[in-house]
This record gives structure tokens, sequence and C-alpha cells, in this order.
């Protein structure tokens, strides 16, 4: 069967994980979250892009849930000594992703081209495209600032209030090359738990994309990032409040309901099965929360099996 994911960075990694060993792994396409980009000491960084990336090579750490297995940071305690920002924690491994990110783009190669190079490399047969290959950055807005993804999610650690939420340049990108055909063509859709703001929303902000999903042919089954009352994770909750969504599965329904057929909520959840019915949404009851390879594989073939 051929799938096409939609992804963000820490949640869909587990997911993603699971599937890769479920299916033929050249039938796999993921289409990857570029709202949190950033650049870090003139480095281009494109943190949900890399989790996937490491998830499916097999590197990514566990028990961080991001950058490399095995990791160092060599380079930020020596930058730190000359006096730059660490806050955005760069280990040694990782750093060859985005030298050779950066360098490839500096020389006028697109992000999905690296991306496709940097996947190769590491021993990934199936496609992770990002959503877009223009740049497309989501904002918060505290009652301060206009933050970045980043200084909101990892310098003030998701701690501030959050107001508002943008996805700057998105009316003006194109989606990726093959992104679209990955969604006409595949066979199942998969939107992986993930933050529906800033991992899914910047994706759907580009155009085509949600006309892309409306229109496909296979049904489209999302895995709730929330449980109960709260994300597994993350700060996808106080978003989602800012953004006049309920904290609940039948939020995370209500962002997707025009184009979403079935979504897997955790058993816990089965109150909100009528809910669902009335957004015509089918509800699918699972053990959600992944915290080891079986439950990650387990999850997906619940996924799949919803198909
Ligand atoms: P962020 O951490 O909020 O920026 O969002 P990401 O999209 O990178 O990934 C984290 C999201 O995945 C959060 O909304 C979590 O609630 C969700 N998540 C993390 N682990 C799990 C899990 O094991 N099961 C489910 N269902 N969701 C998860």
């Amino acid at each position: 069967m051929k799938v096409s994911a939609l992804a963000g960075g820490t949640g869909a990694a587990k997911l993603l994980r699971g599937l890769a060993s479920c299916l033929a792994p050249e039938d796999l396409t993921v289409i990857g979250n570029t709202g949190d980009d950033t650049e870090v000491w003139r480095l281009h960084v494109s943190p949900d892009l890399d989790s996937v990336m490491y998830a499916l090579a097999g590197v990514l750490d566990r028990e961080r849930g991001w950058g490399r297995v095995n990791e160092t940071f060599h380079c930020r305690d020596a930058m730190a000594a000359f006096g730059a920002e660490t806050w955005f924690n760069l280990g040694d491994r990782d750093l060859a992703t985005h030298l050779t990110r950066t360098a490839a783009l500096r020389a006028g190669r697109s992000l999905s081209d690296v991306t496709l190079e940097l996947t190769r490399r590491l021993g990934i047969a199936g496609l992770l495209l990002p959503m877009s290959d223009d740049p497309v950055r989501t904002r918060v807005r505290t009652p301060e600032a206009w933050l970045t993804f980043q200084e909101f999610f990892v310098r003030e650690r998701a701690r501030v209030k959050v107001l508002d939420v943008l996805y700057e340049g998105a009316e003006q990108a194109r989606p990726a090359p093959r992104v679209l055909a990955a969604i006409a063509d595949a066979e199942l859709i998969i939107v992986c738990p993930s933050n529906p703001i800033t991992s899914i929303g910047p994706i759907l902000a580009v155009p085509g994309i949600r006309e892309a999903l409306a229109r496909a042919r296979a049904r489209v089954v999302a895995v709730s990032p929330i449980v109960g009352d709260a994300a597994v994770s993350g700060p996808a909750g106080e978003l989602m409040r800012a953004r006049g969504l309920p904290v609940s599965p039948a939020g995370v329904a209500s962002a997707y309901a025009p184009w979403l057929d079935a979504l897997v909520i955790d058993a816990k959840d089965a109150r909100y099965v009528d809910e669902l019915a009335t957004l015509g949404i089918a509800a699918v009851l699972a053990d959600i929360v992944m915290t080891d390879a079986h439950t990650e594989v387990a999850l997906a073939r619940h996924v799949l099996a919803a198909a």
C-alpha cells in the first residue's frame, strides 16, 4: 500500500518508525513541516525534517526525541566560550546535516533536493519531502512580542502566553515538487500525531495542499496528538486554545474536518465518538500513546487497518 504521511517532529517520528516497519520502505512518502525551520550560527536547521529523517534512519535519540543518538555537544560548548547564543542545542553529529544542507542551499540547490540527498546517504528508501521549497515561518504572538517558533518553543520553553499564530510567507509558497502528486497518488494518507497548529498547520497553509487533501481518492486518517484534555507532550494544547479550538480529540477533528475521514483517538476517549460523527469523521479507538518500538508498531498497524 502506498502511504503518504503529513508529519511534524517528535510524535510523527514515533509513528513513522512504526509504519516503516510495516510497509515496503519505498511505499512511504512523508510530507514534512518546515514552518519551524530556523538559522543557527548562519546554518539552516530544519528540526522536523531532521527528526523524521533520523527516526527513519534509526539514529534518532529516543530519550530526547530530537537530535542524533550518541551525540556530543563539544562545538556548542566551544561556541558558548566565544560568546555565541547556545539556547538552540546543535549536537556535533547533527552539525554535519546542517553544514551539508546550508552549503547546498547556498549553492542554489532546493531544500527538497538536498533533503533527498541527505536521506539517501542515511540509507532511507522512502521519500521525505519538505512541504515547500519556499520559506514559510511560523510566528507566535505573545503579550510582549512576535517570536519565531524556536524562540517560543526552545528559548522560552513554551512557557509564555500565546495570543496568536501565523505562517509568514505561506501565501506565496508553492508545494515542493512531488507533494501534490504524493497526495493524489497515495492509497492511504496519514496525518501523524503532531501539533495541529504549528506542525500540520503550516503544511495546510501552503496553497494547494488542503485542496489536494479534499480531492484525494485515498482515505485520510489522522492520529490525535491529544488524549483527554491535554497533549501527549509539548504545547499543542496552549496553541489550540489560542486558535479557539477545544483541547480535545474533537478539537483536533474540527481542525481537519473538511477533508478528514477518520481520527484515531485514545480508547479512554470513547465519549467523543458521537461528536466526531457529527463532523463526518469516523472515530477509531486504540492505545495511541507510543512508549517503545512495540507500541509504535501496534499503533501503525491500527492506522493501516483503519484504512
Ligand atoms: P510540538 O512538540 O508540539 O512542537 O509538536 P510535534 O508535532 O513536533 O510533536 C509533538 C506532538 O505529538 C504533540 O502534540 C504531542 O501531543 C504528540 N505526541 C507525542 N508523542 C505522542 C504519542 O506517543 N502518541 C500520540 N498520539 N501523540 C504524541
